[in-house]
C-alpha cells in the first residue's frame, strides 16, 4: 500500500522549493502545502514513534496499523527495525558518533535522559545531489602533516602532542583529538582567528568548508575537527556507511539514509547541544582510514536481479536496495523481505503489482509499504522514463 512519510523541519534543512523532501512530498500528497522560507530538513518512512508515516488511503498512522497483525504484517517482529530517510541539508549537523550495542546499553542504563534508548544506530547514507560529508579520521600520517602545517593548530595542540601521532599511532592520535577537545574557548577562539584570516582567499576545499562551517557555527571546536577527519566529496549514487563508533557530520546536500532504530548519539561539535566529551573521547576508533576507502560499494543482487544493487551492511538491522532500469526494460521483478520493506520512487513511471495487493501506479515522490504477506516477488510492468527506486529492508540477505 501507499504511505505518506513524516516531514521534519530542523532548522538546518533546505528551504522551501529547494529541498529534496519538499519535491518528493508534494508528489506524493497533492494536498501538501509548501512555506518559502520554512526549512524542511528530513522525510521519514516507518513507524518510528518520533515520526510514524501514514497509510495514504486512509490517514492512519503505519505504526498503529502494523501493530493490529505483526505477523502477517512484518512476519512476526515487534515493530519495523529499521528507518528509511531523505534529507536535505543547507547547514551542517553536528559532528557525531553512535555507540555500539554494548555502549548503547551502559549509557542508556546510566544516563536515560541523554540516552533514550538501548539500541545502536549505525546508518547508511546514500547521495541524491552533490554531498559533502565527514567520515572517519584521516590516516595518521594526513593528520600530522595537516596539523602541523599550520602553526595556530601547533600551538593550540603543543608540537609534543603531535608528535605522538607520529610516534604513538591510534594512542598519539586519541591524545592530540582530546587536547583539543577540552581546550578552553579563548584558545579556540584564537585559533580559529588565526585560521579564518589565512584561508580568506584561498580557494582549496577545506577552506572553502572552514570559512562555511565558521560562518554558520561561530568559533565552534567542530571546524578545527575538519583538520582530524575526512572530507568526503560524494557524487549521487555514491554511499558512506557509518558503523558505530565512526565519527562522521553531514554537511551539505540531499541523500537517502537507512538506520536502525534509535536516537543515541554522542555529539563532538557544530551543535549547541550538549557535548559528551568523556564518553565521546572513550568511544571513538582513532585508527583513520582513507577517503576513498570510505566509499560503501553496493553489488548486484544476483544473476536473475542484474539492475538491484545491494547496500548491505555487517549489521542485521537493514540494507537497502537501489532499483535503476535501463529504458529498454519493461518490465522487471523485485525481492520482498518475509519481514516487509518500504520502496521510495525517485524518477519513472510504473505499475506494481504481486500477490495480495492490489495493482498500484507508482511515480517520482511514491512511497509503498511492502507488508510481508505480498511477494516475495512483486512485479514492476508498464516501466516509464529512467526508473530508479530504493527498497529498504531487514538484512536477510
Ligand atoms: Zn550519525
Amino acid at each position: 500500500m501507499e504511505i505518506l512519510g513524516d516531514i521534519k523541519n530542523y532548522d538546518w534543512g533546505k528551504l522551501g522549493e529547494s529541498s529534496e523532501v519538499v519535491k518528493l512530498a508534494k508528489l506524493n500528497d497533492s494536498s501538501f502545502v509548501v512555506e518559502n522560507n520554512k526549512p524542511y530538513s528530513e522525510l521519514w518512512m516507518g513507524d518510528h514513534v518520533s515520526g510514524p508515516s501514514k497509510v495514504k488511503s486512509t490517514g492512519e498512522s503505519l505504526a498503529s496499523f502494523i501493530q493490529k497483525d505483526c505477523e502477517s504484517i512484518i512476519g512476526g517482529q515487534p515493530k519495523l527495525p529499521f528507518l528509511l530517510k531523505v534529507l536535505s541539508i543547507r547547514k551542517a549537523l553536528s559532528i557525531q558518533v553512535h555507540p555500539n550495542k554494548e555502549e548503547a546499553e551502559r549509557l542508556h542504563r546510566l544516563y536515560p535522559d541523554v540516552y533514550k534508548d538501548p539500541n545502536h544506530k549505525p546508518e547508511i547514507a546514500i547521495a541524491l545531489t552533490p554531498f559533502l560529508a565527514l567520515c572517519d579520521f584521516r590516516p595518521h600520517a594526513e593528520i600530522y602533516a595537516q596539523l602541523k602545517s599550520h602553526n595556530e593548530l601547533v600551538e593550540l595542540l603543543g608540537i609534543s602532542n603531535i608528535d605522538l601521532i607520529k610516534t604513538n599511532g591510534a594512542e598519539g592520535l586519541k591524545t592530540c583529538y582530546s587536547k583539543l577537545m577540552k581546550s578552553d574557548d579563548a584558545s579556540i577562539r584564537k585559533c580559529i582567528d588565526g585560521l579564518a584570516e589565512k584561508f580568506k582567499n584561498d580557494d582549496s576545499k577545506l577552506a572553502e568548508v572552514f570559512r562555511t562551517i565558521q560562518a554558520d557555527f561561530p568559533y565552534d571546536v567542530g571546524s578545527l575537527s575538519l583538520f582530524f577527519l575526512n572530507l568526503i566529496e560524494m557524487k549521487p549514487g555514491d554511499s558512506i556507511y557509518l558503523a558505530a563508533k565512526i565519527p562522521h557530520a553531514y554537511l551539505f546536500g540531499d541523500c537517502i539514509e537507512c538506520m536502525s532504530c534509535s536516537d543515541n548519539v554522542v555529539r563532538a561539535g557544530l551543535t549547541p547541544k550538549f557535548k559528551d566529551v568523556e564518553n565521546l573521547l572513550s568511544m571513538l576508533i582513532y585508527d583513520g582510514s582513507k577517503a576513498d576507502d570510505k566509499l560503501f560499494k553496493p553489488t548486484v543482487l544476483d544473476a536473475s536481479h542484474p539492475h538491484t544493487y545491494l547496500f548491505k551492511p555487517p549489521i542485521d538491522d537493514f540494507a537497502v536496495c537501489k532499483i535503476e532500469l535501463p529504458s529498454d526494460v519493461n518490465d522487471y521483478e523485485v525481492v520482498n523481505s518475509k519481514f516487509g520493506s518500504i520502496v521510495l520512487v525517485i524518477s519513472g513511471n510504473a505499475k506494481l503489482s504481486g500477490s495480495g495487493m492490489e495493482t498500484l501506479e507508482i511515480h517520482r515522490g511514491s512511497v509503498i509499504f511492502l507488508a510481508s504477506k505480498v511477494g516475495p516477488k512483486v512485479s514492476l510492468t508498464d516501466i516509464e522514463d529512467d526508473f530508479i527506486c530504493y527498497q529498504a529492508m531487514f538484512n536477510n540477505f
